[in-house]
């Protein structure tokens, strides 16, 4: 892996509280702790911590809790208090008005059925991830019906880049968006063929994700993102958001994901069992394996700051 940072570092973590971390999310955790911690080696480096909580059927209060115990058992400790998503509304509405004013963003009446019927229609039948890519209906106003969702749009910005940052990265242009990834290298995702015009507020009123963590890392002045490969697809439409917005576009780094024996990402939908804060240490070696980091046999049985130390420093040799 690249592991270079150079400069400012301020790192997160943002879990989403719908259950304790388990073996695939603490290989994120600890990539992004080690990697602000390898970085503040001089200069400073800054890790905070963020709660996901916007998607409130799914996340619990219980949930956040466990999360924060783990992360302090296994100490990863964030420099700041955390910051928590569901009391950020105010300031997602801010942003998404700015959005609307600038023609950038809509709203939506179609229900699923409706953009099912319409992608049949026009002989598409696109779907990803159980998401359909939307036709864009609405794109051209209402029509009297009533709002649902509301959905950036994707096509007008994609149209409106200046050529001539070709060369830089990342990089949009009308055939998508291009991005240097620290560990997967260069990334390319045609985000109006592969997503389309996608949502912002969704019918049941619950922030989307792709806005949320796109103010929150502006906001917290979030330099650096490490966290999970299975996140690498969102990276495009964050970074359009951000280009939309004006804000500076962080680093990523994607870390290795965690398969159960199914060959399934171990995920806390598939049951993966929470990491046991009885046995920090075991934890913390097992997801340093995944990072390819050295596990020397004294390390398994030594002490857990030591275990840490020794890891930052592995870390930042790795750097190139
Ligand atoms: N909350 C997301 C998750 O737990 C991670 C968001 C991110 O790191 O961008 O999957």
């Amino acid at each position: 892996m690249a592991f270079t940072s150079a400069g400012k570092y301020v790192g997160r973590f943002a879990p989403s509280p719908t259950g304790p971390l388990h073996a695939g999310s603490l290989v994120a955790a600890l990539a992004s702790w080690l990697d602000a911690r390898a970085a503040r080696q001089g200069r400073g480096g800054r890790w905070l911590l963020r709660i996901e909580d916007i998607d409130t059927p799914r996340c619990s209060p219980e949930s956040a809790q466990a999360i924060l115990s783990q992360l302090s058992a296994l100490q990863l400790l964030p420099d700041e208090a955390p910051l928590y998503q569901s009391q950020r509304s105010a300031r997602y509405r801010q942003v998404l008005d700015r959005l609307m004013a600038d023609g950038l963003a809509y709203p939506c009446a179609c229900t699923r059925r409706e953009i099912e019927q319409a992608l049949t229609q026009s002989g598409r039948q696109h779907e990803r991830h159980s998401e359909h890519v939307y036709p864009g209906t609405c794109r051209a106003g209402l029509n009297g019906r009533q709002a649902r969702a509301w959905r950036f749009h994707t096509t007008r910005l994609q149209h409106s880049m200046p050529e001539e940052g070709f060369h830089a990265s990342p990089c949009v242009t009308r055939d998508g968006v291009r991005w240097t990834d620290r560990r997967l290298g260069e990334q390319f995702q045609d985000v109006v063929a592969t997503v389309g015009d996608f949502v912002l507020l969704r019918a049941d009123g619950i922030w989307a994700y792709q806005l949320a963590v796109t103010t929150d890392d502006a906001d917290q002045e979030i330099t650096h993102i490490v966290r999970g490969e299975d996140l690498a697809d969102n990276t495009p439409r964050q970074i359009l958001l951000q280009k939309a917005l004006g804000w500076p576009t962080p680093q990523y780094l994607h870390t290795p994901l965690v398969r159960g024996l199914d060959g399934e990402k171990l995920s806390k939908q598939h049951g993966a069992p929470p990491i046991d804060i009885a046995r920090p240490l075991a934890a913390l070696c097992s997801a340093a394996g995944v990072l390819g980091l050295p596990v020397p046999d004294h390390l398994r049985c030594g002490h857990l700051p030591d275990a840490l130390a020794f890891w930052v420093q592995a870390w930042m040799h790795s750097a190139n």
